[in-house]
């Protein structure tokens, strides 16, 4: 029995972690639940899955909370925290979105839980020191990302240092066939209608823009150990392929599955062991092809950005991925248009003076600092 926390349970993520929970009640314990502001939904999950623990970081009205539930109940700011480090949680489940999963992240790694991450912009932000905390406290930090989860998949066929690339899949998002001229006028509500994966708001728009490639390159870079150079994009339409690995003999390993979230999810919380399936199978018969493209930078100005700033390495990660952030909010909030998103991360970027050996300091301040920057360029 593996007794699991998951901070952003009401999400997109959280959600479909419960529903895999779920399925396989003999294996998992829910321990505690960490929300943001959905406390209807939160109590909903405690009534039915008694975890010992629930907090809500926002509580704007008292919450419907079982009668005769006798869990603890927290709110405020140090919720996530608080979760983060609870005592006889095995694994913490980050499904928490953009740079607020950081903090709590690294101090579940630090009182020796595994992590399961879905909060990419935690490796983002800060790679260097997730890894090395995960590596001193021996504890595991397994990918939700249905990415990351192929190539960690992939590498079990060979050795490290056979490997000669990682090849990320992006389904291209909801642009890949839109005239260029029409990308910069399209509206929150054509960015979020993504042709093949059903995800949160934020993920939604960056697969739109495709800076989430270029987020999961970072992220590959700092999970896998491999320079930035050998993990390369190609747009795969149907999304099946999840991603693969290349051997120096020219081998290339991938791994294939439905467009459902929760089997990357189950792995992570099983690994290594694998667990009967939670989505429906995959019916390779019922495809008519599988296409493979090079990504159009023209069409994706977002990736190259962030490509430049993985090759930049330091804090210029971090500092584009809140800008990123803050511009994704602001385009959501109708506030500007979507053309503007490449246009003032580039303008962002400038600005920045990317310092190379950082602490979580001096990210807490490359945060402040961007997003100084993100709302100066945005007028307000
Ligand atoms: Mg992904």
């Amino acid at each position: 029995m593996k007794s699991i926390v998951i901070l952003g349970s009401t999400g997109s993520i959280g959600t479909q972690c419960l529903d895999v929970i779920r399925q396989h009640k003999d294996r998992f314990r829910v321990l505690g639940l960490a929300a943001g502001t959905n406390g209807r939904l939160l109590a909903k999950q405690v009534e039915e899955f008694r975890p010992q623990v629930c907090g809500l970081v926002e509580a704007k009205e008292p919450l419907p909370l079982p009668a005769n539930w006798d869990g603890g109940f927290l709110s405020g700011p140090d919720v996530l925290s608080t979760l983060a480090t609870l005592p006889g949680a095995d694994m913490v489940v980050v499904a928490t979105v953009g740079a607020t999963g950081l903090d709590p992240t690294l101090q579940a790694i630090a009182s020796g839980k595994d992590i399961a991450i879905a909060n990419k912009e935690v490796l983002v932000m800060a790679g260097e020191l997730a890894i090395a905390e995960a590596r001193k406290h021996a504890v595991r930090l397994l990918p939700i990302d249905s990415e990351h989860s192929a190539v960690l998949q992939c590498l079990t066929a060979g050795r490290r240092e056979d490997v000669q690339s990682i090849i990320l899949t992006a389904s291209g998002g909801p642009f890949r066939r839109w005239d260029m001229e029409r990308i910069p006028y399209a509206t929150p509500e054509d960015a979020l209608a993504h042709p093949t994966w059903d995800m949160g708001p934020k993920i939604t728009i960056d697969s739109a823009t495709m800076f989430n490639k270029g987020l999961e390159i970072i992220e590959a870079h700092h999970l896998f150990d491999l320079p930035v150079e050998r993990i390369r994009v190609l747009i795969h339409p149907q999304s099946i392929v999840h991603s693969m690995v290349e051997y120096c003999d020219g081998s290339v390993i991938a791994q294939l599955g439905t467009t459902d979230m929760r089997t990357p999810i189950q792995l992570a919380l099983s690994y290594p062991e694998r667990l009967s399936a939670p989505a429906e199978p995959l019916d390779l018969a019922q495809l008519a092809e599988l296409e493979f493209l090079e990504p159009d930078m023209e069409r994706y100005p977002c990736l190259e950005l962030a490509r430049d700033a993985a090759h930049t390495g330091g804090t210029m990660p971090a500092f584009l991925s809140v800008v990123n952030e803050e511009l994704v909010a602001a385009f959501l909030g109708h506030r500007i248009g979507f053309g503007a998103i490449p246009d003032l991360m580039a303008q962002a970027m400038e600005r920045h003076t990317p310092i190379r050996d950082y602490s979580l300091q001096t990210i807490h301040e490359t945060d402040r600092e961007a997003r100084m920057v993100a709302r100066g360029l945005m007028g307000g």
